[in-house]
């Protein structure tokens, strides 16, 4: 109802009322009186105040009744007493109808009588005499009922009516003979005024009793509803979720039993929310705080440092090995394995709190599923600051853990991904750290790397370049281009190398530098490679059906050269395209033939007992090691072509040059220099002595007709002489 009132009475455009003399707005004292008026303290006090007041009159009006009748009673018997003794005194002068001295002693008395009425009838009904006060009243005396009455019957008759009474008393001779009647019609004045009196008095009493009782009944009240009021800021302290609390009421009545009743509704409750809340927001393998938990705290951190104009970071780990190492422990002693990660990434993301002083505003670890974890740094200094934990913690995963005995190496590839600048929500900077992340697993891993807003862009491009690439394969958009390796005495074709180019639908024809490491990236090499190796060795094959036997060199890459039944796939190739295997040389970077040097050789060998030849390629830019180098089943050094570019106006170049052939010459190796553009560099590796050149000074690389062509004109020019 109150707050009906308010809404009607104080919309919005209604100017809030104030106090009209200081002025102060008097809405929060109406409310206060609202709430007290709508309390059960006041309704309970004014019920009680209601009961004492009601009870009070009740008892005060039944005396009162009493009273009024004993009184009434009294004045009566009063009355009848004066009357009767009237009669007496003129009982002798109404045997006498003495009507002179009946009505003289009459006015006498009535003079006497505040208000009333009296009148004489002798036994004949004659009136003797009569007197009255203010005006007589209207009734026939000598048939009025009650005068009648007892004249005829000879006996006192009396009736009450209200504070009116009237009374007729026969009158008697000495000799008990019956003269006549005298008749009194009286106000009691008395009994009124001791009425009022009497109503005057109840009120003062009850309202005596209400003053007295009613402040008592309050603050019985109020202690009685104690409990209550606990109960109720119970019951709005577990709204607000602190449900870890326990309400103490010992009444010893109904309400301890409610009191007892919510303690164990709040404990079960309590119980639940903890459940749901482990189920929601942590990581039941690691018990560290899941995603969800992650995305809620990092979403007001990142509110706080807008606010705030401070910087916090999210760093993004990948574990590096980890699916490798799972699959050979097993499920039971993976989860193990990241829980030993999951505390270890903790301890040192807590001693990097305590190095800073920043117990207030602590880190976060979390665990994003598998084997991806997110640590949240919600106030850094600086970009170092971030840099500076991140490598604690690549450092602290390199230690290696210690499972069933074993001892397991893992690593950990760190995106980070700073804010507000990197992204003002969870979202985004998850995603821009998973980015620099991505980048770190490319470089190697175990390091931590900065998103930079390009990896954004180059993330999707690569996507759609990846999709691109798949397509390319299964619709023959693929081709391979020849370039000719020369001799390097007579400049006659010595060879090709089959170098791969993408027919792209909208861009054209493109090289090898725009697609093989997204293909390298996505896997799709190895189908790539395949490819590639068929269709170089079929052409071989055809230029050797046309007479012209050269040796195709054929690019492998990693992850094609690293795959089980390797070796397999090349003599297959071979055998598909009918090409003798002396005429099939397949070229490795320096990086992969020195990865793992033992391994190569055990996978090359078996095929260069069948008579295919190997090389390595971009000689000079890796770190062979020498001990190896000699050890090594190949048959060709392709010198970079950084070198060959250099080596006319770089020493060191030339050195390197130089050294390289020297090294091969020792070995008992062929050599290709690569790149050779000019004449002046083939002069000079002439003189050096290498045995092949390779370079767009004798040819780009080309379509496989126009290589035909290439050596036919080649073939002419030389017998031309
Ligand atoms: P690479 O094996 O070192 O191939 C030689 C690269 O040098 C070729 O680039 C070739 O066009 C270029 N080149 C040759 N002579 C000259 C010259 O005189 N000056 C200059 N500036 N460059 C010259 P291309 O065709 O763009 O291939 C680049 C790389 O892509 C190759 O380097 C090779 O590592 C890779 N590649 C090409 N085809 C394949 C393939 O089928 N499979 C794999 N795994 N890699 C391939
Ligand atoms: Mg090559
Ligand atoms: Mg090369």
């Amino acid at each position: 109802m109150i707050n009906d009132h308010y809404r009607q009475f104080g919309g919005m455009n209604e100017v809030p009322k104030k106090d009209p003399y200081s002025g102060e707005d008097m809405a929060p004292i109406r409310n206060a009186a609202a709430r007290i008026m709508r309390s059960l303290v006041m309704k309970f006090t004014l019920l009680t105040g209601a009961l004492i007041f009601a009870t009070t009159i009740m008892l005060m009006t039944l005396e009162g009744f009493s009273v009024q009748r004993e009184t009434r009673n009294l004045l009566v018997d009063r009355s009848v007493a004066t009357l009767e003794a009237v009669a007496t005194r003129l009982s002798s002068n109404i045997a006498t109808s003495d009507v002179e001295f009946v009505d003289g002693y009459l006015d006498e008395l009535v003079s006497t009588m505040e208000h009333g009425e009296l009148y004489v009838l002798n036994n004949r009904r004659e009136v003797l005499g009569e007197a009255y006060h203010d005006a007589r009243t209207t009734l026939d005396r000598t048939t009025d009922a009650l005068a009648i009455m007892a004249l005829g019957a000879g006996d006192l008759r009396h009736s009450v009516d209200g504070t009116t009474v009237e009374i007729a008393v026969p009158v008697y001779t000495q000799n008990r003979r019956l003269v006549g009647v005298i008749y009194a019609r009286q106000n009691l004045v008395q009994l009124t005024q001791t009425l009022s009196s009497m109503i005057k008095r109840q009120a003062l009493i009850a309202l005596f009793a209400l003053g007295v009782f009613l402040p008592l009944a309050a603050l019985i009240v109020r202690r009685a509803l104690q409990p209550v009021r606990e109960l109720t800021s119970a019951a709005r302290l577990a709204s607000s979720k602190n449900l870890d609390m326990r309400i103490n009421i010992k009444s010893g009545d109904e309400l301890e039993v409610l009191a007892n009743a919510f303690n164990r509704m709040f404990a079960r409750l309590d119980g639940n929310l903890k459940r749901i809340h482990r189920l929601a927001y942590v990581d039941l393998v690691t018990e560290l705080p899941n995603r969800e938990r992650f995305r809620k705290e990092a979403e007001r951190v990142t509110r706080q440092a807008l606010d705030e104009n401070g910087e916090g970071a999210v760093l993004f780990l990948d574990l590096d090995r980890f699916k490798r190492v799972n699959d050979s422990l097993g499920i039971g002693e993976g989860d193990r394995l990241l829980e030993m990660v999951a505390r270890r990434l903790s301890e040192v993301a807590r001693g990097c709190d305590l190095a800073n002083d920043r117990v207030t505003d602590p880190s976060l670890v979390a665990r994003l599923g598998g084997d991806e974890f997110t640590v949240l740094l919600p106030k850094i200094d600086g970009e170092s600051d971030a840099a500076r934990v991140a490598k604690k913690l690549v450092d602290a995963i390199k230690l290696p853990f210690e499972i069933s005995g074993h001892q397991v190496h893992l690593g950990v590839s760190i995106g980070i991904a700073v804010f507000p600048q990197d992204g003002a929500d969870p979202e985004t900077l998850l995603r821009h750290a998973d980015l620099a992340m991505a980048h770190v697993k490319r470089a190697g891993g175990s390091s931590a790397h900065f998103f930079e807003p390009a990896m954004n862009h180059s993330a999707f491009e690569r996507l759609v370049l990846e999709n691109e690439l798949r397509d390319a394969v299964l619709k023959d958009q693929l081709v391979v281009y020849y370039q000719p390796k020369v001799t390097m005495d007579d400049s006659t074709v010595a060879g090709a190398e089959a170098l791969v180019r993408w027919q792209h639908p909208t861009a054209g024809l493109l090289a090898p530098g725009a697609f093989i490491t997204a293909a390298e990236e996505c896997g799709l090499i190895v189908e790539m490679g395949d490819w590639v190796l068929r269709a170089a060795c079929k052409e071989a094959a055809r230029w050797r059906s046309l007479g012209k036997e050269y040796p195709v060199a054929v690019n492998v890459s990693a992850m094609q050269f690293e795959r089980e039944g390797f070796a397999a796939s090349v003599l297959d190739a071979l055998e598909d395209a009918g090409l003798p295997p002396h005429l099939l040389e397949l070229e490795l970077t320096e990086s992969i033939a020195m990865k793992d040097p033992e391994r190569v050789i055990s996978q090359v060998q078996p095929l260069r007992d069948r008579g295919v030849s190997f090389a390595i390629d971009d000689f000079g830019t890796g770190h062979s090691s020498l001990a190896y180098l000699t050890r090594m089943p190949f048959d060709v050094f392709k010198i970079d072509q950084s070198f060959v570019r250099d080596m006319t106006t770089d020493p060191h170049a030339r050195i390197v040059v130089e050294t390289i052939l020297a090294m091969a010459e020792s070995l008992k190796l062929k050599t290709v220099a690569e790149g050779v553009e000019t004449a002046e560099q083939m002069t000079l590796l002439r003189a050096q002595g290498a045995t092949l050149a390779q370079g767009f000074y004798f040819g780009r690389p080309m379509s496989a007709s126009d290589f035909v062509e290439y050596t036919e004109r080649s073939d002419r020019d030389r017998a031309a002489g």
